[in-house]
């Protein structure tokens, strides 16, 4: 492909879609020109495809999903290893063969099918998170049906440089497969910010905008595209000054990234000499060695749901134990919270039967589950307790709405040290408890609950959501979404200063802790830790460190 032929003499479309990460791109457009659905099997000449074929392609396909679990970060890898749970699955290692005995179709047809209607099923889910995954579900019918028909792995490696991937979705195989020097960003049609694809695309630093509609009726292969992942807006045929606007961003950018590599490591004080602590959220071990290298000064945040979910059971107490150990060693001393799971709303999990709710997110979630299932939240509460003694974890419950369950959960976990001590088995007992305030009845009573708990963690996701009556993952009401309304600040600065009144430190984890319209008046309330993501860190020290009577602390050379 020529890209240099193609000249913008005007200003073509421009698509909106979701952001998926924060870069932006110029690039050629390359259109993947499948629809995304599962080939076919060629009709008229009857195949001879049968079941020791199905036998030897799904070897075949494990293997490949095998190399690719060590050629990826580990993280990563446990995408892959979803899809060799997939492929040892009895729906596509059992029932493909059914189907050929019952109807006398072929192997091909089999696999189609089998694909097809698993795909159907996890569609059906509420979830955004669960329906996601029938996007590895074709991932993983494809790649069994290209070893049935003896072809070799689609090569994204030939791709021109500078190449913008335009897709109706994009599969998380197909992502790991691309060569970033090669390809700089994906654009597609379907998916949501937690599109696995969208995982690997962060990590690997390609610009992504995802559930854009119309996208493959307006782009075709060599239109030159501009994607502004941070706004989730797509230029296509953009015209020169705006190519040249974007160049010039990009590269401010890339140098503000690497001044900013520096930025991470300060430690902030305030001039009464109190630290400005900048966390991380994470979702997995593997993520707390990232987020000390880049910075982070604890972890603000461990989402411990993600280690319960694409499995087929509960993680046991051990392996719970392992993950939470795992952390705290990390950050060596360094405040880690822990969030007791956040299940239920948009985050089923098939394997603890729930009920189907009519409004999950005012349903059985979070602390609601947990003290309804109290066998599950024991078993994590003692792996944490017992985790508790390799470094400084802070236990934090999600979700509270009343007194009455704050007290309820702080009784469970009372009633596991006593279980613990019984077993002669060690843990820390005085291990510091907190709760999140996202929901306005706890932030509208936050000196109550100040006087029964060691912190206050804001989470301004779900508290912006409840305050507005705006559904957080619904695309039609994005635009309502706000969480500098002043009903929700209105919120956050009461829950700042009850915290405050009552001497304990207020954290926030949500969104808005790295919103650069939204630091300094955090800053200006005094909020202790602001725990963002990963890639937020830096440039969440950067902006505290403009703010009045915030530096970097004299006493530490970063
Ligand atoms: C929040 O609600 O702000 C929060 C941090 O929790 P989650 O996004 O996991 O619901
Ligand atoms: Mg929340």
């Amino acid at each position: 492909m020529k890209t240099d032929a193609i000249v913008c003499k005007t200003e073509g479309p421009v698509l909106t879609g979701i952001g998926g990460t924060e870069r932006m791109a110029v690039g050629i457009a390359w259109v993947l020109d499948e629809s995304g659905t599962v080939a076919k099997s060629v009709t008229g000449a009857p195949s001879s495809l049968g079941p020791e074929d199905l036998t030897a392609a799904l070897e075949k396909s494990r293997e490949q999903v095998r190399r690719l679990i060590a050629a990826v970060p580990v993280h990563e890898g446990e995408i892959f290893s979803t899809h060799l749970n997939f492929l040892e699955d009895p729906a596509f290692t059992q029932e493909p063969l059914e189907t050929m005995k019952k109807t006398g179709c072929d192997a091909m047809e089999a696999v189609r099918r089998a694909s097809e209607e698993l795909q159907a099923v996890f569609q059906e889910f509420d979830d955004p998170y669960m329906r996601e995954r029938a996007a590895d579900i074709r991932d993983v019918g494809e790649r069994i049906l290209r070893n049935l028909r003896g072809e070799s792995e689609e090569d994204l490696t030939a791709l021109p440089p500078h190449t913008i991937l335009v897709a109706a979705d994009v599969t998380p195989s197909r992502t790991a497969r691309l060569d970033p020097r090669q390809v700089r960003g994906i654009v597609t049609e379907m998916g949501g910010r937690t599109s696995h694809a969208v995982i690997i695309a962060g990590v690997m630093n390609l610009a992504a905008v995802v559930g854009c509609k119309d996208l493959l009726s307006v782009v075709k292969t060599g239109d030159r595209l501009i994607v502004d992942s941070p706004r989730g807006t797509i230029y296509v045929n953009p015209g020169e000054e705006r190519i040249k606007e974007y160049q010039a961003k990009i590269e401010k950018a890339a140098r503000e990234e690497e001044a900013r590599q520096k930025t991470g490591t300060a430690q902030l004080v305030r001039k009464d000499g109190s630290r400005v602590l900048v966390a991380a959220n994470i979702g997995s071990p593997a993520e707390a060695d990232i987020a000390l290298q880049k910075g982070a000064d604890g972890i603000g945040l461990f989402r411990t749901e993600f280690l319960f979910m694409d499995r087929k059971e509960m993680p046991g107490e051990e392996e719970q134990y392992e993950a939470y150990r795992k952390v705290a060693e990390i950050f060596a001393g360094k405040p880690v919270v822990i969030r007791t799971l956040d299940i239920g709303g948009d985050k089923p999990l098939p394997y603890l039967a729930m009920r189907r709710e009519e409004n999950p997110f005012l349903g059985l979630r979070a602390i609601r589950l947990c003290l309804a299932r109290e066998d599950v939240f024991r078993v994590q509460l003692k792996a944490l307790l017992r985790a508790a003694t390799a470094g400084n974890i802070h236990v934090m419950f999600p979700m509270i709405s009343s007194l009455q369950e704050l007290r309820a959960a702080k009784n469970v976990l009372e009633s596991c040290k006593a279980e613990l001590t019984r077993a002669g088995v060690p843990f820390f007992a005085d291990l510091k408890v907190g709760m999140m305030v996202e929901i306005p009845a706890a932030a509208l009573l936050a000196r109550d609950f100040a006087a029964e708990v060691d912190f206050f963690s804001i989470g301004t996701n779900d508290l912006t959501q409840y305050t507005l009556a705006v559904d957080r993952g619904n695309p039609d009401v994005n635009p309502l979404y706000d969480f500098m309304h002043p009903a929700v600040t209105a919120l956050v600065q009461k829950t700042i200063e009850a915290a405050h009144c009552l001497s304990i430190p207020c954290f926030m984890c949500g969104e808005m802790a790295s919103f650069p319209q939204a630091i300094p008046l955090l800053a200006q309330c005094g909020l202790d830790e602001f725990s963002v993501s990963i890639d937020a860190v830096a440039r969440t020290k950067e902006i505290l460190l403009q703010q009045e009577g915030i530096q970097t602390d004299p006493a530490v050379c970063p």
